[in-house]
């Protein structure tokens, strides 16, 4: 069995007036987090972690930041296209663990249950 592991790390400023996505959900919070994209640090902390762990480059070589199509994109399509190189290359994902830090305190419903909700084509991949 061939093992590979990723590692991903992300890291954006709240900016006001801007929705908040975390994993797939969009939260209550008076601030977001600024980006070209919707600005979903951890899809994209995930998203850079698979394509790592089969060394396909970095989530900006695929969604360029300046490139007008990912201007306010669900980041959703960036997990999506990651898993699918996963599938290209013959992996499957085993384990994803990951770690929030946020400045502020949005509150934050990160149970399995929401998650699986939100990240349907992520969790129901095999
Ligand atoms: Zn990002």
């Amino acid at each position: 069995m061939d093992t590979r592991i990723g590692f991903g790390w992300d890291s954006h400023a709240f900016k006001a007036g801007i929705p908040l996505r975390i994993g797939g959900m969009t939260l209550e919070h008076p601030e977001g987090l600024a980006g070209h994209s919707d600005g979903d640090v951890l899809l994209h902390a995930i998203t850079d972690a698979l394509l790592g762990a089969i060394a396909a480059g970095d989530i900006g070589s695929f969604f360029p930041p300046g490139d007008p199509r990912w201007k306010d994109a669900d980041s959703a399509i960036f997990l999506k296209l990651a898993l699918e190189e996963l599938q290209h290359a013959g992996y499957r994902i085993v384990n994803v663990d990951t770690t929030l830090v946020l400045d502020l305190r949005p509150r934050l419903d990160l149970s399995p249950g929401r998650c699986a909700r939100a990240w349907p084509t992520f969790w129901a991949w095999k």
